[in-house]
């Protein structure tokens, strides 16, 4: 019951709590020391037993001769009910009084976390990025309503992506599809086609429906990781031998040297998953090299960490757009690259298989011109 009270009741509660176990002891202490006093003082007082309590002789000049004196344990026993009752009194009040002040003191300190509470309920998909001011005291309050802000900053980049990733998906579906569309309506429009028209349409939708397959069949890989061990022995040399030779072709294509490391380092994870990624990444060096070209794979000692760099000498990444450049769907040059059968979805596998292994990606300018992307694992 007491975790359902709100927590102004339930500070009131407790207070309550408190106060009571405290004043009924010291009502108790009180009670019985102020009683074992009186008991003294009357055993005392008995003693000289006819000094204290004598009986008056009756005399008719004497009014208060008439009155019998009340025996001393009557008025100690009227003196203990007084003080009983008057204690309990006292105890009940003090208790209402400070129930009632804790209240009034609790809401008072309270009232910025309601505040704040009230501030955060305003919050909605159209005001993510607004922060919330922070209170001048350097309390608990301004320190929660920081932490919320960072959290809505944080919320409101993933909110921006999500819509970025959206919105590219859906234009990218939308090209390849409505490109079919014009194609076929264009042929239906003539009643009779030659068979180079036939061909010629046919080509057209196998680029595409290709195209939209690839497309397709990346976005799901970038969804359907979640489930696949991590937990096999990889040799790095190894992994980026076999991506090289596999793309051998591709780059004696371009005339493109690439100097593979002598090193090597065995990492813990998924060879599918690792292979993807780095077939990735020197796919890309190779596609954005310049003929004759050149690239180079060295592994790393990084102390507990392997660290596998791969440069190129190729057109490079303008710097502001280094960090987003992992972002789907980012391509610098967009036409270019889409010329090249590019949707931007490489980069972002490269970095969601990555940071499933908990490692790193970076990209920097490489020294000779042209990129270079380290991977720590
Ligand atoms: P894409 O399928 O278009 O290559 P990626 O996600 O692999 O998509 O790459 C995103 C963009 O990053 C590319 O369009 C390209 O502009 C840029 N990029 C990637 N790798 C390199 C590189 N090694 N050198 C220069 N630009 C690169």
């Amino acid at each position: 019951m007491l975790k359902k009270m709100p927590l102004r009741l339930r500070l009131t509660f407790l207070t309550i709590l408190l106060l009571t176990i405290c004043c009924v002891g010291l009502t108790l202490i009180l009670n019985l020391s102020a009683f074992r006093m009186v008991d003294m003082i009357e055993a005392t007082s008995m003693t000289p037993a006819k000094s204290t309590v004598e009986e008056k002789i009756p005399s008719p000049l004497n009014d208060t001769a008439l009155s019998i004196p009340t025996p001393p344990s009557t008025i100690s026993q009227s003196a203990r009910k007084g003080f009983r009752l008057e204690s309990i009194f006292y105890m009940m009040l003090i208790i209402s009084f400070g129930g009632a002040l804790t209240y009034y003191i609790s809401g008072k300190a309270l009232k910025p976390v309601n505040e704040l509470s009230c501030q955060m309920k305003k919050r909605n998909v159209l005001n993510l990025s607004e922060d919330i001011e922070i209170p001048k005291a350097k309390d608990e309050i301004s320190d929660l309503t920081l932490s919320f802000n960072e959290m809505m900053h944080k919320l409101n980049e993933a909110f921006l992506m999500q819509q970025r990733f959206s919105q590219s998906a859906a234009h990218e579906l939308r090209t390849p599809l409505a490109v079919l569309q014009t194609k076929v309506e264009v042929f239906k429009k003539k009643k009779s086609h030659t068979s180079e028209e036939y061909e010629s349409l046919i080509e057209v939708i196998g680029n595409h429906t290709n195209r939209l397959i690839a497309l397709v069949k990346n976005l799901l890989d970038m969804t359907n990781m979640e489930d696949l061990e991590l937990n096999e022995e990889i040799s790095l040399k190894n992994l980026v031998d076999d991506v090289a030779s596999a793309l051998s072709l591709l780059s004696k294509d371009k005339n493109i040297l690439i100097n593979l490391p002598s090193d090597d380092r065995t990492v813990l994870g998924n060879y599918d998953l690792l292979y993807r990624a780095f077939y990735n990444l020197i796919e890309n060096a190779i596609k954005y090299n310049n003929a004759n070209g050149q690239i180079d794979i060295s592994i790393i000692f990084g102390g507990e960490k392997s660290v596998v760099e791969i440069s190129d000498t190729g057109i490079g990444i303008p710097q502001d757009m280094q960090q987003i450049i992992f972002e789907p769907f980012f391509r610098v040059d967009k036409s270019r690259s889409r010329q090249m059968g590019g949707a931007g979805l490489g980069l972002s596998i490269v970095k969601t298989i990555i940071d499933k292994h908990n490692g790193e990606i970076t990209v920097t300018d490489n020294k000779n011109g042209g990129s270079c992307f380290k991977i720590v694992l």
